[in-house]
C-alpha cells in the first residue's frame, strides 16, 4: 500500500455554488479520507504566496483575485496513491478538456473558475499541507 496525503482546496466558486458536500461526496466515494478540514478567507498575501510558482504567468493577477473573492475550504486527503487519485477525480485544469465524470468536467465554469485545487506531486503536497495545517490538525485514519 502506498498511503499518501494530498492538499485539496474547494475554491471560491465551489463554495459560492454550494458544492462543498458534492465535492466531499466524490472524495469519499473514491476511497479518499478527509483527515483535516477548514474554511478560511485567504488574504491577498496568502493567495500570492500559495500560487507564487505562477507569478510570471499572464493569468497570475486574475488567479489571485479569484482566490480571494470568497472563502475556500482546504482539506487534507489521505489514501492509496492519494495525490494521483485526487488529480484524476478533479480532471484537467480546463473543464472543456476534462474527462467526463470528473469534478471539473461536471461542475466547473472555466479554466480559471475550476472549483478545486489539488497538489501535483509529493513535495508540493508536503509544502501545501503545511501551508494550511499544523501537524496537530491532522487526524490520520489509515494506519
Ligand atoms: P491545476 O494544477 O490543474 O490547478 O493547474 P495549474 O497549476 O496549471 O494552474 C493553477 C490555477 O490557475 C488553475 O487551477 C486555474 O484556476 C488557473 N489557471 C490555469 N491556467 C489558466 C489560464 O490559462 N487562464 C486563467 N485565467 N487561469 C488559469
Amino acid at each position: 500500500m502506498n498511503i499518501e496525503r494530498t492538499l485539496s482546496i474547494i475554491k471560491p466558486d465551489g463554495v459560492e455554488k454550494n458544492l462543498i458536500g458534492e465535492v466531499y461526496r466524490r472524495f469519499e466515494q473514491a476511497g479518499l479520507r478527509i483527515v483535516a478540514s477548514r474554511m478560511l478567507q485567504l488574504s491577498q498575501a496568502q493567495a500570492e504566496a500559495f500560487y507564487a510558482v505562477h507569478r510570471e504567468r499572464p493569468f497570475y493577477r486574475d488567479l489571485v483575485n479569484y482566490m480571494i473573492s470568497g472563502p475556500v475550504v482546504a482539506q487534507v486527503l489521505e489514501g492509496e496513491n492519494a495525490i494521483e487519485r485526487h488529480r484524476e477525480i478533479m480532471g484537467a485544469t480546463d473543464p472543456k478538456k476534462a474527462a467526463k465524470g470528473t469534478i471539473r468536467a461536471d461542475l466547473a465554469a472555466s479554466i480559471e473558475e475550476n472549483v478545486v485545487h489539488g497538489s501535483d506531486g509529493a513535495e508540493t503536497a508536503r509544502n501545501e499541507i503545511a501551508f494550511f495545517f499544523a501537524q496537530s490538525d491532522i487526524c490520520p485514519r489509515l494506519r
